[in-house]
């Protein structure tokens, strides 16, 4: 078999090439190419399959995460609540907020917010909290979301992983008090350049994000608050309306695809799998597995033409950009052992059932070459850093 690519944009967009230059050329007849009526409509359409009642589109969804805290009044010395195990842009939004990041670690099946740790991270200063839905799970939304409105601390989804994963039947960006998307190309939906957006079914809200996306002005030069330039461009509104029909279909078929990677590892005894938390539909933006020696097996993997991610090998609390925060190795084992080990396969829906199983099949000659056999070690227990508690 030819190498797997990790992503393969090319083929996902030649099967919609027809709608997407029509869509183009409606653009440029309209000459609607800053926000506009296709992304209005988009906007409708998106607010409509999360399941809330209103979506304001900006740039990207490291925009979505920055204007739904500003909309919140979170700045200067206040505290956001995250986890380290996420991409980079959840940490930055709330720097840029002029608040402070504050971790809390993940649970070691699930990779998404500790609920059982949250309490303890939670100060006066709190101002908001920010689950990861990684990977295209949603975080345990509901004993979240209990402990933060006990505290009256609204909650922020970053859901840039997770468009139409569910949590006991309600979609990712509905829980809290607003959800954050990106249309990243990668994405499950994704746009054809830069993309985001914030849902919410609170009004005053929706409307400040609005007004903070366009200059802080919600009539043409009358500007009532201080914004910034972070509209979505009228191609990404007119092309995600397109993109937006396959979603369902396209998570279908991850699942499918995830359900098959699953047969195929199962008794592969080093091979840690994704768990789905009963009771939520995981969206497999990333099928993520964790194996012992991973930076070895992904080179070894990538020499057989199978090419793997890592998502994400350092995190936040450790990159170099945050040394000087006084966070060091030890703080959040949980998420420091992830980085060391995960390992994300090919998964996105054009990926073919063979080339599922090619995969498989390298991952198990890598792993089965190496003479000690080993186990991917229980999170949290065998740590060597684990110096502090
Ligand atoms: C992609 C992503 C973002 C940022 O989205 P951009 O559109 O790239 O700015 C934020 N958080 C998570 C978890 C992401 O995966």
């Amino acid at each position: 078999m030819s190498s797997v690519p990790f992503l393969d944009l090319r083929r996902h967009h030649t099967a919609i090439r027809a709608e997407l230059v029509a869509a183009f050329e409606a653009v440029l007849e309209a000459s609607a190419f800053a926000g506009g009526p296709f992304v209005q409509q988009f906007e409708k359409d998106f607010a409509a399959y999360c399941g809330t009642r209103y979506c304001v589109a900006v740039g990207s969804g490291t925009d979505a995460l920055w204007l739904a805290l500003l909309a919140l009044g979170v700045g200067p010395g206040d505290e956001v609540i995250t986890v380290p195990m996420t991409f980079m842009a959840t940490a930055e939004a709330i720097t840029y907020t002029g608040a402070r990041p504050v971790f809390v670690d993940i649970e070691r099946d699930t990779y998404t917010l500790d609920p059982r740790l949250l309490k303890a991270a939670i100060t006066p200063r709190t101002r908001a909290i920010i689950p990861v839905h990684l990977y295209g799970q949603t975080a345990d939304l509901e004993p979240i979301l209990a402990i933060a409105r006990e505290h009256g601390i609204p909650v922020v989804e970053d859901a840039c992983q997770a468009h139409g994963a569910t949590y006991q039947d309600r979609r990712a960006g509905a829980w809290g008090d607003l959800g954050c998307f990106s249309f990243y190309p990668g994405k499950n939906l994704g746009a054809l350049g830069e993309g985001g957006a914030v849902v919410t079914n609170d009004e005053a809200l929706a409307s400040k994000v609005a007004m903070l996306r366009d200059h802080g002005q919600a009539r043409k030069y009358h500007h009532d608050l201080v914004g910034w330039n972070a509209r979505m461009d009228g191609i990404q509104g007119a092309v995600l309306q397109i993109k937006l029909k396959r979603l369902d279909a396209g998570n279908e078929a991850r699942r499918r695809l995830a359900e098959k990677y699953r047969t195929l590892l199962a008794e592969v005894a080093s091979v840690v799998l994704p768990v789905e938390r009963p009771g939520s539909r995981h969206a497999y933006h990333l099928f993520v597995v964790r194996v012992p020696d991973r930076d070895a097996i992904l080179r070894e993997l990538a020499e057989r033409g199978v090419h793997c991610g890592i998502h994400y090998p350092v995190p936040v609390h450790l990159q170099k950009a945050y040394r000087d925060r006084g966070w060091r190795q030890g703080l959040f084992p949980v998420s420091e052992q992830c980085a060391a080990e995960v390992l994300s396969l090919p998964m996105y829906p054009e990926l073919a059932e063979t080339q599922v199983a090619h995969v498989a099949q390298a991952l198990k000659d890598c792993l089965s070459r190496r003479s000690i056999p080993q186990t991917a070690s229980a999170v949290g227990e065998t740590a060597p850093w684990v110096t502090c508690n």
